[in-house]
């Protein structure tokens, strides 16, 4: 029997129209240099159906990549809103990839239409000319209007400045109704291995998605949020956190290029966001901060943070000394990305309350989580049997864009190449990235927990654990230590202070003091770069047993 219910499309198209109509009075605040400007969601509608009749009459009649080189912005928002819902597909490029990187994935995806920022002209015009499907380049926000375009016109592409194009559009347009299965959006990994491979988001899992990051088990967004995404919008969709606003109206608070601690701390006081997405490295950036300078952030109700693990003593620390709740989310750009999300059972207590923060959070609605051993097998999901996650879901890709990876993908599973567990109640709890797991005698370190240890030590800002060739045991961990500036600490003491959590054969041998943990192109710690300068003996490493 067929259900009697309408069969529309899910699409990008109606949650910009509706959000830019029903929500038409909530705003997109962007940071400025020295403040922050404003637009309604009413004007951002408007000035999306501007941008959507200046992207067709620069030749996007169909599905065409329409590529963003562009920080955290009202523009930003405008072309997430105007590309898909105009049947294009939207290509946000991330802009802290190699720079062969950047050539290779604009022209993987064939992008014809690039808008950039202003402020990074002089990056994108060295990189222009490689780009050999792109036609035209729209240069948008502040210092656009008057920005020297010489650079870019050289490389023979058509530039058009972003408010010049928009001011003689109408600002309407008629959106078309698009399958819901067709492409919206794409987001390329940032590529730790080989090249970067494309993930390609429907209108249907985009929307849904949307609806999941709104819901009560996961960040729980309604409109009388301020949403304040740091996570940039070229990596993974901003964790889908623009596009689940302007679907309950909830606003804005975008700090385009001023991530530091510094000027975020400045945003956050004026602007009060309810709720704020990033990595760990971030917060743990704004903590050191705040400890110092005596700041508000009691706006923030609920600190999104994932895309590595987050250590339990920096959600602690937000929580006890300045009244910031941690939510721990799970997900990769394969995976739209949010999948889990931590918010502990109900009835526990404090501690269990605790313990269930420090893990990835639970499987959301929607997704299908597993964890399967060497040969594939599914394991237990008692919260014991370690081994690699699997999920799949409406919001989960099954395969790269024009790119073959059949590790990745079994009998319809997306292999995530994270290693841990799942307990019944679906909380996973993971100990590592299977390639950075630290295999010694036969055994299993976890980098995650020996990083998460080190760094409760009162002294210790960052800790990141790699394992190193040992001729005996095959590999043994390396622990790279940044200290407290002003604080000195010794590995006896480190050692002395990790026994109390670690099994004696798992604390590490070997240790080296640097002044910041390399970070890669979205801010996790960069583990290829410090295990190559081991090798490469550029680091001075004492042996502590
Ligand atoms: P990249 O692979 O380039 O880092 P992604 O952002 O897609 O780009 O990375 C996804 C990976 O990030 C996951 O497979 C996982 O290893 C890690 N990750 C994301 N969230 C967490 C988390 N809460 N805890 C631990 N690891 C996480």
């Amino acid at each position: 029997m067929r259900s009697t219910m309408q069969d529309v499309p899910l699409g990008l198209g109606r949650i910009m129209q509706y959000g830019t109509t029903a929500h038409a009075e909530a705003v997109v605040v962007t940071a400025t240099a020295d403040g922050t400007r404003s637009r309604t969601y009413g004007e951002v509608g408007r000035r999306a159906a501007r941008l959507a009749n200046a992207l067709r009459r620069l030749g996007v009649d169909g599905d065409q990549r329409v590529g963003t080189f562009m920080w955290n912005n009202a523009e930003h928002l405008e072309a997430y809103l105007a590309v898909p819902s105009m049947g294009a597909v939207l290509h946000t490029i991330n802009i802290r990839l190699f720079p062969e990187q950047v050539t290779y994935v604009v022209n993987h995806a064939e992008d014809t239409v690039v808008i950039v920022d202003a402020s990074l002209l002089t990056p994108f015009a060295a990189l222009l000319p490689t780009f050999e499907t792109v036609t035209h380049v729209l240069v948008a926000g502040p210092g656009s209007e008057s920005v020297d375009l010489g650079p870019l016109e050289s490389s023979g592409k058509q530039v058009v400045r972003y408010e010049e194009a928009l001011a003689v559009e109408p600002d309407s347009f008629a959106w078309p109704e698009i399958d819901e299965r067709d492409a919206a959006a794409m987001c390329y990994t940032s590529g730790t291995t080989g090249n970067p491979k494309g993930v390609v988001y429907s209108h249907r899992s985009a929307y849904l998605h949307s609806m999941s990051m709104a819901m009560g088990d996961n960040a729980g967004i309604g409109p009388s949020d301020r949403v304040l995404p740091v996570v940039p919008m070229f990596h993974a969709n901003a964790w889908g956190l623009p596009y689940a606003a302007v679907l309950v109206g909830a606003s804005l608070v975008m700090p385009d290029r001023w991530l530091q601690a510094e000027p975020l701390v400045r945003l956050i006081e004026e602007t009060r966001p309810t709720l704020a997405g990033g990595v760990p490295t971030i917060f743990n950036d704004l903590l050191g901060w705040v400890d110092e300078h005596p700041s508000d952030l009691s706006s923030i109700r609920l600190a999104l943070c994932g895309g590595s693990a987050v250590p339990l003593a920096l959600q602690q620390a937000l929580w006890e000394r300045h009244g910031v709740r941690v939510q721990q989310a799970w997900g990769m750009t394969e995976t739209s990305p949010v999948a889990t999300s931590g918010i502990p059972p109900v009835g526990v207590d404090e501690d269990e309350a605790w313990r269930y923060r420090a893990c990835q959070g639970r499987v959301l609605g929607g997704v299908e989580a597993r964890i399967v051993g060497d040969q594939a097998e599914p394991l237990a999901q008692d919260g014991v049997a370690v081994g690699e996650l699997e999920v799949r879901g409406p919001w989960i890709t099954g395969a790269y864009y024009r790119d073959d990876d059949p590790e990745k993908f079994r009998d319809g599973w997306l292999h995530t190449g994270d290693v841990g567990t799942i307990d019944p109640r679906g909380y996973v709890t993971l100990t590592d990235r299977a390639k950075d797991v630290i295999k010694s005698g036969g055994e299993w370190i976890s980098s995650v927990d020996l990083e998460n240890a080190l760094m409760a030590h009162p002294d210790v800002v960052e800790a990141a654990v790699v394992g190193i060739p040992d001729e005996k045991w095959q590999e043994r961990p390396l622990a790279t230590v940044v200290v407290r500036p002003g604080a000195t600490v010794t590995p006896e003491e480190l050692r002395e202070h990790l026994s109390g959590s670690v099994a004696k054969w798992q604390l590490p041998d070997a240790w080296t003091f640097i002044e910041a943990v390399p970070r890669t192109s979205v801010g996790k710690f960069d583990k290829k770069v410090l295990r190559r300068a081991y090798a490469d003996g550029d680091l001075d490493v004492v042996r502590a047993p």
